[in-house]
């Protein structure tokens, strides 16, 4: 099997060992999942699918997010304590990936169950000295980290613009460095707070993950994913305050999924431009959806179009229409996923074999487009 690596900015094999380690950064659970969501974490589902068939037993880590500034902000806006907050959108999030015939993964755990194992880990930060306290925080040294940027290969200017951008606090005086990013901060006055030896906070960004997938699988992960917006920061600073707390390679393999648009902005909470999976449930199959999803190559972006779910209806009918016995198209949809997970070119064919009339059944399945 080949996947694209963002590290390494290629298409290289993938070949783990029988059981396969995977973490993907899961949600902020302030809002119903959007088809942007979805679109990332079914794209992971077909690649743990192909791999229990080719033999390999996998074990995905997928965290919620349940202390981040979205999430406070959405509660205090609602009058609601922010872990029933969270408690309820998770639950939906997993009716909606249920509903989409995603397999079930292996934890998904919550930031809120990981603060020993955060402190703890920011403990060994420090004590590696790769970090340092200001100001009641603690911050990451980027300079003490030579290869910081060799996840996103972005230069130090872009990475200054996306920190900027997507809340790194450049300007921060309490800094050395306006890369150097929070391990652990003060929390505001109705924030949830945990006393630590270096002053009572909460945790920063991207700690959670680093934590939680030492404590969920290990030191070093075959395959790390989560949406391409997440490469810089969260990706690059997870990677190096994982290293520089274990002094083991973190991740093998950076697998990352394109942003969905509608109206030619990238779908986003903030922006409001969201197509719903629930809206879209109530009126279309999920197995259609599903199959407007992964019409798509996972490293492209696209832009949600009203003739996307017409289409797919109208595909999942004509491929329910011959899903008698295989014809032997799935071993070719099985090529097609082992080429950088190339779900567009997995659909070609079975459309194919499917205005031939011929049998769809085993190629269906694999996809998790089930009967
Ligand atoms: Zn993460």
């Amino acid at each position: 099997m080949r996947l694209y690596d963002t590290a390494r900015q290629a298409v290289v094999p993938f070949e783990p060992g029988e059981g396969v380690l995977i973490y993907t950064c899961g949600i902020t659970p302030y809002d119903a999942t959007h088809l942007g969501h979805a679109s990332t974490f079914i794209t992971y589902d077909v690649l743990q699918r192909r791999l229990i068939d080719r033999g390999h037993s996998v074990k995905c880590v997928r965290n919620v997010t349940d202390v981040d500034d979205p999430l406070f902000a959405k509660a205090r806006e609602l009058g609601v304590h922010y872990l029933d907050l969270a408690a309820g959108e998770e639950a939906r999030f997993e009716r909606d990936l249920e509903a989409l015939n995603a397999l079930p993964v292996h934890s998904t755990p919550r930031a809120s169950s990981a603060i020993a194992d955060i402190r703890g880990f920011i403990g060994m930060v420090l004590d590696r000295g790769f970090a340092y306290e200001a100001g009641g925080s603690v911050y990451f040294d980027v300079t003490k980290f030579p290869s910081f940027g060799t996840v996103s290969n972005y230069s130090e200017e872009r990475m200054l613009d996306y920190a900027r951008e997507r809340g790194g606090n450049v300007d921060d005086p309490n800094k050395r460095h306006p890369l150097d990013f929070v391990l652990w901060h003060p929390s505001l006055p109705d924030e949830p707070s945990w006393d630590a030896m270096w002053g009572a906070g909460r945790p920063g960004w991207h700690i959670e993950c680093s934590a939680l997938a030492l404590r969920e699988l290990g030191t070093t992960i075959d395959l790390h994913g989560g949406g391409s917006d997440l490469i810089f920061p969260h990706h690059e600073c997870e990677r190096a305050q994982s290293e520089a707390a274990t002094g083991e390679p973190f991740v093998k393999h950076w697998m990352h999924v394109a942003m969905v648009y509608m109206d030619g902005h990238k779908m986003s909470k903030s922006l409001g431009n969201l197509v719903f999976v629930d809206a879209l449930r109530k009126e279309w199959d999920p197995r259609a959806i599903r199959l407007g999803i992964i019409e798509h190559h996972y490293r492209r972006e696209w832009e949600w179009e009203d003739t996307l779910m017409p289409r797919n209806a109208g595909r999942l009918a004509a491929w329910l229409a011959c899903s008698h016995e295989e014809s032997g198209v799935v071993d070719d949809v099985r090529a097609a996923l082992d080429d950088d997970l190339d779900t567009p070119g997995a659909l070609a064919l079975i459309d194919e074999a499917a205005a031939k009339g011929l049998g769809v059944h085993e190629a269906m399945q694999l996809l998790g487009v089930h009967l």
